[in-house]
């Protein structure tokens, strides 16, 4: 397949807010499409529309757009193989249905929903199959006349699939290599509804992925088991010669032990498994996303892409760019990735400490802001600058760095105890004298006046910067003693001081 044929798809159901696993399947379609120089179509799959819930597909754009991850064509962003949702093909399904029909690869069931639970109550692990479709209500045990008549009468219906059995199936799959099932084991999935006139998630998965071209199925491990469906499908159409290559994802797996990763373990372990806070319009239940708790859209996506991947390098920081780049499809894992959520708090770490302080002061300023201080631009690009290497999200930074802005009112009683020694109020009015008569306030201007102070006192220089830290921060913890100084400047360091002597005396 030549490299600029490549076309891939996300095609997510509008069933709710989209999982963080979805985001990664997304995330490696637009790595492939990327790489390859090919295009990623967004098609919404919401043939089922019992399940269908309003918000969800404008959420999933909104998320993509947050992440930075675009779609060069699908819903929203037009395109030559439109319409890009399912609900609105429905002719184009029919014509495929009745394709399968006429040629004796699907055929017509009646069987109603209370027949099939007595045969299932009838018969152990009932399959509808070669086995036992000869027992059933089906255009295959009634006359032609008998169909169309029930058909004309208005009775509801639906399109099996025609498994043949004794047949094997290859999936041939870029990660799992050849994954090979006996069709034996397939029941005669259904494949069209009349009650609603739609397709199943199968037909219309088919028949879309040709008419679109596509070039690569790539999705998550848990539709592995409908692969070999699709491969018959794709047989049954006459259209092997177009068949995608699949690409099942390895599944995201709990943080500790066994199993997929659910919404649950991130309520319980406190993480969001959703990129963006989701409002559950039936239950006014809020989920918490990514976005809203302060995470960076690259942080996310430079985790999400070691989920299941890795450059078999020790690099773990990658751009969307080198990513794109680094990629590898065939390299990702077979077995399920942990989903080692303090690893992503850990990577918004790293993107905190690689934006500017620019561009963390523009955040932070609102919070600063919030909390009823005035305070310049230059002033939170200092704080910034301080400490922007002390924490892993930018809300973070308040309880931190209030002390510049707020003089303590107290003072921590541990550290008081450790560090106000009888003679720290004595020390801490000579150190204030000698800072009043510094002209140059700046780190540069202080330290060595200080340090030379120190010395010639003789005074133990671990005695003078904790007395010094408790006066002005009111704790034992906080940047380097003149870092916090110069930025009070003299008169507010001066005022802190003399409180803390008056205070702690
Ligand atoms: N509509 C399916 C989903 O919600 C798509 C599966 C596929 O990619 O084939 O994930």
């Amino acid at each position: 397949m030549a490299e600029s044929n490549v076309r891939v798809r996300f095609a997510p159901s509008p069933t709710g807010p989209l999982h963080i696993g979805g985001v990664r399947t997304a995330l490696y379609n637009y790595l492939f499409a990327r790489q390859h120089g090919g295009k990623l179509i967004f098609r919404i799959e919401d043939t089922d529309s019992n399940r269908f819930v309003p918000g969800a597909e404008e959420y999933i754009l909104d998320s993509f757009k947050w992440l930075g991850i675009t779609f060069d064509e699908g819903v929203s962003f037009g395109g030559e193989h439109g319409p890009y949702r399912q609900s609105e093909r429905r002719e184009i399904y029919k014509k495929y249905v009745n394709q399968l029909l006429e040629a004796g690869k699907a055929y017509i069931a009646f069987d109603t929903p209370e027949e099939l639970e007595a045969k299932r109550n009838e018969i152990q692990n009932f399959q509808y199959d070669a086995h036992t479709r000869q027992q059933m209500r089906n255009s295959l045990t009634m006359q032609k006349e008998e169909v169309d008549k029930l058909i004309e009468d208005g009775l509801q219906y639906v399109v099996r699939f025609k498994i043949e059995p004794g047949e094997e199936i290859h999936v041939n799959d870029m990660i799992r290599g050849d994954v090979c099932i006996k069709s034996d084991i397939l029941d005669d999935k259904v494949l069209y509804k009349s009650a609603d006139e739609l397709p199943t998630y199968h037909l219309a998965n088919i028949v879309d992925d040709h008419l679109m071209e596509i070039s690569h199925v790539i999705r998550g491990e848990e539709w592995l088991p409908s692969a070999p469906l699709h491969v018959l499908l794709y047989r049954a159409f006459g259209w092997e010669d177009s068949m995608p290559r699949f690409a099942h994802l390895p599944l995201l797996l709990k943080p500790e032990g066994k199993g997929k990763l659910s919404k649950r373990d991130g309520d319980r372990l406190g993480f969001p498994v959703f990129p963006m806070e989701w409002h559950d319009p039936k239950t006014g239940e809020v989920s918490s996303g990514y976005r809203e708790s302060g995470y960076f859209p690259e942080a996310v996506v430079n985790f999400l892409a070691l989920l299941g991947w890795n450059p078999g390098t020790e690099q773990e920081l990658f751009t969307l760019e080198e990513l794109v780049k680094a990629f590898d499809i065939t390299k990702c894992s077979k077995s399920g990735a942990k989903f080692d959520y303090q690893k992503g708090i850990w990577f918004n770490h790293e993107y905190i400490l690689r934006k500017s302080d620019e561009e963390i002061a523009q955040l932070f300023a609102p919070i600063v802001a919030n909390n009823g201080i005035e305070a310049t631009m230059d002033q939170i690009r200092q704080v910034v600058h301080m400490m922007k290497d002390r924490v892993s999200f930018v809300k973070e930074l308040w309880d931190l760095c209030s002390f510049f802005f707020i003089a303590p009112t107290t003072y921590d009683g541990k550290t008081v105890k450790k560090r106000w020694k009888e003679y720290s109020a004595q020390q801490m009015t000579e150190l204030a004298d000698v800072l009043e008569g510094i002209d140059d306030f700046s780190v540069e201007g202080q330290e060595p006046v200080v340090m030379k102070w120190v010395e010639d006192k003789g005074y133990k220089l671990g005695d003078i910067m904790n007395a010094f830290r408790l006066t002005l921060v009111g704790i034992g913890k906080g940047p380097g003693m003149f870092d916090i100084s110069a930025f009070l400047g003299k008169e507010e360091t001066l005022r802190r001081m003399h409180k803390a002597i008056e205070v702690l005396g």
